[in-house]
């Protein structure tokens, strides 16, 4: 059973009972249920009394990296990085504002009642080495956990498998078109995706072709709902078994495909909390169907003379393609020969990947001095000398913090690092509340990815002999998808910074192209310029920009979803200040140090953004707060509000709660 899986389904899209019950069912099996993108709430990564666990094996990784802190990654057996999905290829997903709800928002990072996107792409990956680097950034982030990436079924997927299993993946998930929720645009699912047989074959055969195949597992999902189904996956090539469509029914699904609606009539894919109560699956149901696909296999086995799955996988000899092909108008045309194709070779997995975790900073150096005090909560500092080969810095100490402290970490400031030079990719990716790095020099691309609480300094040093304000100190796609927390960069960083950042505040004295882009939470500050196409797809949080010339700032920002505003509540005014004043202190800015001897003309200068919707639910929760309500009561009223399109705050009276 340890090879069945069920397929990602995100809680957000699906109801949290539905959740739980393929959570608890795979958990009985000793299989793995599947996150899905959208995060899991923490209170289910205990064991219950009765000896259930609720946590998903599989947390998922997706291009929004809703919910993807430090604590969820830790409590992760497998980490998936979804490259695509199956039904939508090259598509990116949404959660309508509708399904937002605060519980939902919580568990994502967000505001409740805003539109949620999930880009297409990963902001992090434009290239095999880009994925290969978010694998080593799973790998330090949970080094008992495996790395797998899922891929699509399409042509020439067996190429794009051979550079993932070059980069490190320990699985690799090739999924077909054919399974997903009723989510999916019904256009994708008829027309982009291709069988996961197609894909499974190609890559399969590939990886044997290139001496690779023992190094990964693979695995196969895209509606497999009989032991046959497992069977015919294990012949092309899959050792592991991904199943969607069909625990969803053995839950209560009947079918409806209205899932994107928030009106599933059982329960299932829905939020609404009168449907939840509809909602009658068992996790025993889940574990019967899983036993019955099991015993199907085995007979299946039985009649082709195989003891074991491992036997099987690969052994297209067994097969032969169905007289009945012959005879069909349109399959009498295809030649489906080559998926039957059998290189020699190894044709399972056999060793190994080698991650190289102990040539890190932190195994080698930054452990062995903090374990103790991390392991007693004590106060530490200590300092190391860093080179632009040191990547992940920082992160397999902050998984200890998660895994000790749970979400909230420890206390700010209890383990203080600092470096000297210049830090590799992904310096301080996930760091958790209680640690503070700083680096003096400069940091590569990817600083503060997925940054979950902890703080970040990336300072000039002081006998510099160029004006750090004006220079780039930060490379690109820093602060992706980080969740809280503090940071200060004393100089530019590059393209692509705090993308769909959800709650952390930063600043920065300017960025390049596609700064902020689908951020929903959080606060940054940029005393400086900023590229092209800032604030794309920006559906929460705050920007502060303090330009040089405000007018081709606004040219240069996308503004879909945001808009522009002066700076007039007292109470922001003095928290916008406080940050920038922290700036001056971390980094001795000289940018921070004029903004704030001239504030008073200096805040005329700088420019809210904000994104629209999020300031209308923003103020419709104050308003709620204002008749007396508690925040939850509020924050849940306002969704009420805007799901049944009564939202009470015109325009006119947000102007008038903001003055
Ligand atoms: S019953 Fe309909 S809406 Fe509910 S999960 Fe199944 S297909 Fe989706």
């Amino acid at each position: 059973m340890k090879r069945f899986k069920t397929g990602a389904m995100s809680f957000g899209s699906i109801s949290e009972e539905a959740h739980e019950a393929l959570a608890i069912a795979m958990n009985r099996l000793g299989g793995k249920s599947n996150s899905g993108e959208g995060g899991e709430n923490p209170k289910r990564y205990t064991v219950d009394e009765n000896g259930d666990l609720r946590s998903s094996a599989i947390k998922q990784m997706a291009s929004g990296r809703f919910g993807a802190k430090s604590h969820y990654l830790v409590n992760a057996k497998e980490l998936q990085i979804k490259m695509a999905q199956g039904a939508k290829p090259g598509e990116g997903g949404q959660l309508p504002a509708k399904k937002v709800y605060p519980w939902v928002a919580d568990v994502r990072g967000s505001t409740p009642g805003v539109d949620l996107i999930s880009p297409p792409p990963h902001h992090d990956i434009y290239s095999i080495e880009d994925l290969a680097q978010l694998i080593h950034d799973l790998k330090n982030a949970n080094r008992d956990a495996r790395v797998t990436v899922k891929l699509v079924a399409k042509s020439g997927v067996g190429t794009i498998a051979a550079g993932v299993a070059k980069g490190n993946a320990d699985v690799i998930s090739v999924v077909g078109y054919d399974g997903g929720t009723g989510a999916s645009p019904k256009t994708s699912i008829k027309h982009a995706g291709l069988p996961w047989e197609l894909g499974l074959s190609e890559a399969h055969q590939t990886l044997m072709m290139n001496g690779l195949r023992d190094r990964v597992i693979l695995e196969t999902d895209g509606k497999l709902m009989t032991g046959k189904d497992v069977v015919m996956a294990a012949l092309l090539g899959a050792e592991e078994y991904g199943f969607a469509t069909a625990p969803l029914v053995v839950i209560g699904c009947v079918m409806m495909r209205v899932c994107h609606m928030d009106t599933c009539p059982v329960g299932v894919a829905t939020q609404n909390p009168e449907l939840r109560k509809k909602f009658t699956g068992d996790p025993d149901h889940v574990v019967n169907y899983m036993k019955f696909i099991a015993e199907e296999v085995r007979e299946i086995m039985a009649e082709l003379g195989f003891r074991t799955m491992d036997e099987m996988v690969g052994r297209t000899d067994v097969l032969q393609v169905s007289d009945r092909a012959h005879s069909h108008w349109k399959a009498k045309h295809l030649d489906v020969s080559t998926l039957l194709y059998q290189p020699e070779g190894t044709r399972i997995h056999r060793v190994e990947q080698d991650h190289q975790l102990d040539r890190s900073l932190d195994m080698k150096q930054i452990l062995p001095k903090v374990e103790h005090a991390i392991k007693h909560g004590e106060q530490i500092e200590a300092s190391f000398a860093i080179k632009n080969t040191d990547r992940v810095t920082g992160t397999i100490v902050g998984s200890e913090i998660s895994k000790l402290y749970g979400e909230k970490g420890l206390p700010e400031d209890t383990v203080k690092l600092n470096f000297t030079g210049s830090a590799g990719q992904s310096f301080g990716a996930f760091i958790p509340s209680g640690m503070t790095m700083k680096v003096t020099g400069d940091a590569n691309d990817y600083v503060g990815k997925g940054l979950s609480g902890g703080k970040l300094i990336v300072r000039a040093p002081k006998e510099t002999t160029i004006d750090p304000g004006n220079n780039v100190i930060a490379g690109n796609v820093s602060f992706y998808g980080a969740s809280s927390g503090e940071a200060y960069i004393h100089g530019y960083a590059g393209e692509r910074f705090a993308v769909r950042n959800s709650g952390a505040n930063i600043v920065v004295e300017g960025v390049g192209d596609h700064g902020c882009e689908y951020m929903t939470g959080g606060r940054v500050v940029i005393l400086g310029n900023v590229g092209k196409n800032f604030a794309a797809g920006m559906s929460g949080g705050i920007a502060y920009v303090k330009p040089d010339d405000i007018e081709t700032f606004k040219k240069r920002c996308n503004t879909e979803l945001i808009q522009f505003e002066n700076i007039t509540d007292q109470e922001e005014i003095e928290e916008l200040k406080q940050i920038i004043a922290n700036h001056y202190y971390y980094t001795n800015s000289e940018k921070a140090a004029l903004t704030l001897q001239n504030w008073n003309d200096e805040i005329e200068r700088i420019v809210k953004v904000i994104p629209t919707d999020y300031k209308r639910m923003v103020e419709q929760i104050k308003y709620y707060e204002n008749q007396g309500l508690s925040t939850d009561d509020a924050r849940y009223e306002a969704f009420m509000a805007k799901k049944e399109d009564k939202m009470t705050v015109t325009t006119d009276q947000q102007e008038t709660l903001i003055k």
